[in-house]
């Protein structure tokens, strides 16, 4: 049996290093971005109005008052998308759109609520002066050509995107995702939807996986259920030893009877570097590799295989896809959390921040069993190997899961 921080270094040590590849923008969401992203041109790009209103000299408006306007030529129109093909000279303005170039001669934009408006004429009346600036976008004072606007290891989210298309990109280097074969197994799985007969189980493990790998943003190229026959099993493992890049099975890895995972891994040539870890729930937990292929074993209790996924496969799969997992917090316990003498306690429970504090409680249930205590939770609890429970008050360290939020109640 090896220590939690033993078995995540012999992982990390495991993981290739990420290949890259190019996607279309509109599919590079959720995505690890894979190169260094410069700004091909300036933000803005060029100088442009603030504001609907009137391109003018500002000096032009200085004794502009509600009593007595200034008045200047109107000299001609931009709207946005097009440039100005004229000069506004002393004594004369243009209707400016706001996004419009501003035109050369220009130097500020009054809003057309401070003028008598976008009316037909040869004169425009302007109420309220500028200053020199006022109500001007100038060429790159957001950006300017050649500035870093996205670092690789970053994961493209909305504002991402959103930059991304600002400067035309189309095509987006990122890291390539894993190809993962998740596979449960078991005589008693019946599928979500089917009769149950007696003895029976409903396969809820599969599909809590399935969900786990979208969220941490990889994909799904296989997914079966196979039954405790070590036949069905090595046909099945052999197949999808050569097309995985990461191989996931729930069950069959303990001590049963029926337990062959660990078996017809070792006779195709699996390589294993651990099986058992110094934690609860969870003991039981595989790691094998066969060329670059990872290969891991969870057991098939629910919150076993829930609890060693977030441990060491989500951070795995962020690690083969250029992504840095969160580090653990600090928090302050609320209740009391059950320690072992010799191995990590985990706990699915619920974090909240408090006067700018964080604190946390373990969930009522505990059993490993006990799928229902993951609902509430946002957060997985550890607490290192101790002879007695950790008090109300006590500090632990806490996972918050990447999904969840954590709210603030003070
Ligand atoms: P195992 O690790 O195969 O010994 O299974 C441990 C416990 O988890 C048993 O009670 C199984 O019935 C249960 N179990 C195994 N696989 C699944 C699954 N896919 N969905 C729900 N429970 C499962
Ligand atoms: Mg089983």
């Amino acid at each position: 049996m090896i220590t939690t921080t033993t078995a995540r270094r012999i992982i990390e040590e495991k993981i290739p290093a990420p290949g890259t590849e190019s996607v279309p923008l509109t599919e590079s969401s959720g995505r690890i971005l894979a190169r260094e992203i410069k700004a091909p041109f300036p933000m803005p790009r060029f100088t442009n109005s603030a504001m609907d209103g009137f391109a003018v000299r500002a000096v032009d408006t200085a004794d502009a008052t509600n009593d007595s306007p200034v008045r200047l030529a109107l000299v001609g129109s931009v709207p946005a998308g097009s440039p100005a093909e004229f000069t506004i000279e002393t004594g004369a303005c243009a209707q400016c759109m706001t996004g419009a170039p501003l035109p050369v001669g220009a130097d500020a934009v009054v809003m057309v609520e401070n003028t008598s408006g976008f009316k037909a004429g040869k004169e425009v009346a302007i109420f309220k002066p500028v200053t020199a600036g006022q109500n001007v976008r100038r060429q790159g004072e957001e950006i300017r050509a050649g500035e870093r606007l996205l670092l690789p290891g970053q994961k493209i989210g909305p504002a991402e995107m959103g930059v991304m298309a600002t400067f035309g990109i189309g095509s987006v280097p990122v890291y390539r995702q894993p190809r993962i074969t998740l596979y449960a197994t078991g005589d008693e799985l019946v599928e979500p939807g089917q009769p149950l007969k007696p003895g029976k189980i409903y396969n809820s493990n599969l599909y809590l996986l399935a969900d786990l790998i979208r969220k941490v943003g990889a994909k799904v190229a296989l997914q079966a259920v196979i039954r405790d026959d070590p036949t069905e099993l090595k046909s099945f493992l052999t197949g999808a030893l050569e097309t995985s890049d990461i191989i996931i099975s729930s069950g069959g890895i303990s001590m049963g009877k029926y337990d062959y995972v660990r078996r017809v891994l070792l006779d195709l040539e699996v390589e294993q570097h651990f099986w058992k870890v110094a934690q609860k729930p969870g003991k039981p937990l595989f790691f094998g590799t066969a060329g670059e292929t990872l290969i891991f074993g969870l057991p098939g209790n629910p919150i076993s295989l829930f609890i060693g996924f977030m441990e060491y496969i989500w951070p795995t799969i962020e690690q083969g896809m250029g992504a840095r997992t969160g580090d653990l917090i600090e928090a302050t316990l609320t209740e009391t959390f059950p320690r072992e003498p010799k191995k990590v306690r985990f706990l699915f429970g619920k974090a909240r921040i408090e006067n700018g504090k964080i604190y946390c409680a373990p969930a009522a249930k505990r059993g490993s069993h006990m799928l229902t205590s993951a609902l509430e939770a946002n957060c997985i609890l550890r607490a290192e190997p101790g002879d007695s429970p950790l008090q109300p008050g006590d500090t632990v360290f806490i996972r918050l899961l990447p999904w969840k939020t954590i709210k603030s109640c003070s």
